[in-house]
């Protein structure tokens, strides 16, 4: 008999002693259910990532970004224009919406690879997804299908539509994003309702990518004593009356992408577009609330896009570790070739494994974004194969069935009624792990490079203080870091412990 033989009722309660499988160990829950297509959609992706580098990036990348240094309004549309040429705004989209079709989760490790080079241009292309998935998680699939379409028609025409994402306003950051801090937050864009839609007032801050994008989300709040349960997302494209973009930041890194004011006076948006609004009856009436509504959407857009912030991370720490160990190849001390000197070695060593461990997170984070998160659906096998081997045409022929209502009422029962507080807090507080984890282990090998190269790393030509100016922002964005850990601390720490309070 095995010593430690049990009955299943104590195997349970020990694994609900402590960290859970579900909660901790992603990659062994996600191992049985990835099939051998999403293996080699990551690989395509990597390999075409790494393609694109040597061929269009590294050729120019540093020359750009001297360009971008003297005039901070440069716009870099002939780069988008080159991406579009490769498809690398549909690559990760589903054929149903026109896309490439390869599968979410490569997305990750190529943004990775696009940054180890060149993190402006990986910051360029990521918001555009997470343009994206802010739109999927409404599940408004009438708005999801047309914009994607049309990202995928004007990509293919050589003018890509790209998406942007607005929330952030000039006296609220963190707390316009963070649920639990939303009811604090000083913003002031208000939302009045008319015949046929919404007159829209806001004047956002620090958008990325807006003067580059085509399609804007901007979030506005119903209700101003209660956001937490009012939000509401409109699509605006270019051109409509009364938008317009402000001033342009000058940044100190990340400079292939844009930062702008994005101001709307008196915007009429269209009821059709509206993508999101919480308190619809829907949400309103529904056994969780529109708190919960809005809670679930901020996460399933965070997660996504926090898990992606960690791969940008990952891929700067990535470029300072490439850059230090071919100027240590090649540079000489004391007669001998620097990367032959035991410290030089053991600061490499150091570097690599910061990479290979950011790396880690990240997917971690993805992994549970793929198992409990806004693309849980899409992980499903019979839905996966399904997305993989129908031709094109058929999901032409099916899309009037998709813009119907009913499509969108099942999908926000399945992503809103049956989705659990567990599934929130794991890939809510796994996306603030990845985020804050690689921006800060980005910063460290920015700076270990530095140390290593000494005056030789402040050399614009050498690469390395690029990597120390483009990883600050990775701090900041989409929360703080701080405010992550605080985010984290809420959904995988303090939640196990009834006494706790958050942000108090
Ligand atoms: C280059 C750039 C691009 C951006 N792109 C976009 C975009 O595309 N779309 C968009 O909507 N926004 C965008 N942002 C805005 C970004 O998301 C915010 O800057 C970020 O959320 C932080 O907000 P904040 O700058 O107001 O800082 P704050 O949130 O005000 O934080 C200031 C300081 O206070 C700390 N802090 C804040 N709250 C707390 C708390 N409750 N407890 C403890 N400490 C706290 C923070 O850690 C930080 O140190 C971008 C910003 C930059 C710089």
């Amino acid at each position: 008999m095995k010593p430690w033989k049990m009955k299943r009722t104590e195997k349970d309660a020990l694994m609900s002693h402590g960290p859970r499988m579900e909660e901790v160990y992603n990659s062994i829950e996600i191992h049985h259910r990835i099939t051998r297509g999403v293996h080699r959609d990551v690989e395509t992706a990597i390999a075409v990532a790494r393609k694109f580098n040597n061929e269009v990036l590294r050729p120019m990348y540093l020359e750009r970004d001297l360009k971008h240094m003297e005039d901070h309004e440069f716009l870099s549309r002939d780069i988008i224009k080159k991406a579009g040429e490769w498809r690398f705004f549909t690559l990760f989209v589903p054929k149903l919406f026109g896309g490439q079709n390869l599968h979410f989760m490569a997305l990750y490790p190529f943004i990775e690879e696009i940054s180890s080079v060149c993190s402006g241009l990986g910051h360029l292309i990521f918001v555009h997804y997470l343009g994206a998935a802010t739109v999927f998680p409404t599940m408004n699939m009438r708005v999801l299908q047309t914009i994607m379409r049309d990202v995928a028609r004007s990509e293919r025409r050589g003018e890509p539509h790209l998406i942007d994402l607005t929330i952030t306003e000039p006296d609220a950051g963190s707390d316009a994003q963070e649920p639990l801090l939303i009811n604090r937050g000083r913003m002031t864009s208000t939302m009045e309702k008319v015949k046929g839609g919404y007159i829209l007032n806001s004047r956002k801050v620090f958008i990325s990518n807006s003067r580059l994008s085509y399609w804007h989300l901007i979030h506005s709040w119903e209700d101003k004593n209660d956001r937490a349960s009012s939000l509401t997302q409109f699509v605006i494209p270019n051109g409509t009356k009364g938008l317009s973009f402000g001033a342009c930041e000058k940044k100190m890194g990340t400079l292939g992408s844009t930062a702008d004011e994005v101001i709307c006076e008196d915007v009429f948006v269209p009821d059709r577009w509206v993508s999101l609004r919480a308190l619809d009856p829907f949400f309103k009436n529904s056994k969780k609330g529109s708190k919960w509504a809005v809670h679930s959407v901020m996460d399933f857009v965070v997660s996504a896009s926090r898990a992606g912030v960690g791969a940008i991370g990952t891929g700067i720490a990535r470029g300072a570790y490439e850059i230090a160990m071919d100027y240590a190849r090649r540079k000489r001390v004391d007669g001998e070739l620097l990367v032959n000197h035991q410290w030089a070695q053991i600061i490499l060593t150091d570097m690599f494994r910061n990479v290979c461990m950011t790396r880690n997170v990240y997917m971690e984070s993805v992994y549970a974004d793929l198992l409990a998160g806004v693309f849980k659906v899409l992980y499903k096998k019979p839905i996966h194969y399904y997305m993989k081997f129908m031709p094109k045409w058929f999901f032409t022929l099916i899309l009037p069935l998709l813009k119907s209502r009913l499509v969108t009422y099942i999908f926000r029962k399945y992503y809103y009624d049956w989705y659990t507080n567990e599934e929130r807090n794991i890939t809510s507080g796994w996306a603030s792990f990845a985020k804050y984890t690689c921006s800060d282990f980005g910063l460290v090998n920015a700076n270990m490079a530095l140390d290593l190269m000494g005056a030789d790393g402040l050399r614009h030509d050498a690469g390395a203080e690029k990597c120390f100016r483009d990883v600050k922002l990775q701090q900041i964005y989409e929360s703080t870091n701080q405010v992550n850990q605080m985010n984290a601390f809420f959904c995988m720490v303090g939640n196990r412990h009834p006494e706790v309070e958050y942000f108090t």
